[in-house]
């Protein structure tokens, strides 16, 4: 036995900067410290989605201007 711990990449959380993120399932990553959570499988969705509506509303305030 090499170690009782898996070889895991410790990710720093943005909110509170611990080192204490952990993989939950395939792209659902969590912090132990304050249960932040990210899904990597619908951000970039949402991101998508998100710059969308942006440049809609942008436009929409030019038209109107
Ligand atoms: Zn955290």
């Amino acid at each position: 036995m090499l170690s009782s711990q898996p070889y895991q990449e410790q990710l720093e959380c943005p909110r509170c900067h611990q080192h204490s993120i952990v993989q939950r399932n395939r792209d659902i990553y969590q912090c132990l410290n304050c249960q932040f959570q990210r899904d990597f499988s619908e951000s970039a969705g949402d991101g998508f989605v998100g710059t969308l509506v942006a440049a809609l509303a942008l436009v929409l305030l030019l038209a109107l201007v």
